[in-house]
């Protein structure tokens, strides 16, 4: 059987950088890329405010760059998933697909949140190119445009008004007639007079009349039925993110949204020998340089872990 010092699951900022840390630390890392190998940042075009590069990185360039680098230290990187982890004892037990199951002193958990999307087919097509998940992201390329957020909750008052440092105009559509978002969000929003409110309504497609970038969005007002067009040069879609942790329920403590639970400001999870790191565990900060020094405090914990418990 495959018996490894440290296995990471997921090839984001976080578990790339935990490879280097952990390769470079002679732990010989063993990283599963997961299903959306690269993580988030394959979905967005120029990262601007990754620190080092200074005139921005296009985020999956950034991504190879990591992997590479991984690599160079000897970690090793394979495509595929892990179905199915075993906590219970140690070393712990992870199967993958096609029936190979290795054997781990610690695991690092870095699979990440999935932002959660309308599912159109336009706005597949169009992410990176008009379509966002994230406004500290791509805010920036909006100066002086126009722009739509769809959603109701914190998360989507906080990019909106965020999107005002940028664009004239911010027009938030939200599927019923109040806010999820708390009271002093709501508030501020309210007072903003760049954000414009579209209640009871859906963004039903996502149009680009030319060049496959947004030129406008169809609306769908879900109480009449009726559809209208509202021109703008960018959608945020701000309906919240599902953290990847279907696998360690009822395996880790983790919050009432399914985040992982980590301790004393450190990576270390309920579980000894298991660490979290990256959006996996932080709905808050979300970002890519946030979840890379996450990662490298992963690596590190793991291996004060091992220097621990080694016989
Ligand atoms: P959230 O609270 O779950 O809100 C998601 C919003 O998107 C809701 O308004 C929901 O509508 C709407 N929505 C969900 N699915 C939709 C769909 N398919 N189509 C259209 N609209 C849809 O998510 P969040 O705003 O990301 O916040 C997550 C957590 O982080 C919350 O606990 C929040 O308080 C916290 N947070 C805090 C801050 C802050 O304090 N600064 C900032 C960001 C997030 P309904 O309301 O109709 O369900």
């Amino acid at each position: 059987m495959d018996q490894r010092k440290v296995f990471i699951m997921g090839s984001g900022p976080a578990g790339l950088t935990a490879a280097v840390y952990a390769a470079r630390g002679n732990l010989n890392p063993l990283v599963v890329e997961g299903h959306e190998a690269g993580g988030q940042l394959m979905l967005t075009t120029m990262v601007e405010n990754f620190p080092g590069f200074r005139d921005g990185i296009m985020g999956p360039q950034l991504m190879d760059d990591m992997r590479e680098q991984a690599k160079r230290f000897g970690a090793e990187i394979i495509q595929g998933a892990v179905t199915k982890v075993d906590l219970s004892g140690r070393p712990f037990n992870i199967h993958m697909d096609e029936n190979r199951v290795v054997q781990t002193d610690t695991l690092i958990i870095a699979t990440g949140a999935s932002a959660r999307l309308l599912g159109l087919e336009s706005e597949r097509k169009l992410m990176g190119h008009g379509v966002s998940t994230c406004a500290t992201c791509d805010g920036f390329f909006y100066r002086g445009k126009e722009v739509v957020v769809v959603g109701g909750g914190d998360s989507a008052l906080e990019e909106g008004m965020f999107l005002t440092k940028y664009a004239t105009r911010v027009t938030l559509v939200h599927r019923r007639d109040s806010l999820r978002a708390s009271k002093v969000m709501q508030d501020r929003a309210f007072k903003n007079e760049k954000i414009k409110f579209i209640w009871d309504s859906t963004v039903s497609e996502v149009l680009d009349v030319k060049d496959g970038e947004v030129k406008a969005v169809q609306l769908k007002n879900l109480k009449s039925g009726e559809e209208s067009v509202l021109n703008c040069d960018g959608l945020f879609v701000a309906i919240g993110h599902d953290p990847n942790t279907a696998l360690f329920k009822g395996q880790l403590e983790m919050d009432p949204a399914g985040y992982i639970v980590t301790r004393n400001g450190g990576t270390r999870t309920s579980v000894e020998g298991a660490f979290a790191a990256g959006d996996v565990q932080d709905h808050v900060y979300r970002q890519a340089i946030t979840a890379a020094g996450s990662g490298c405090m992963a690596a590190i914990d793991a291996e004060h872990f091992l220097n621990a418990h080694s016989s």
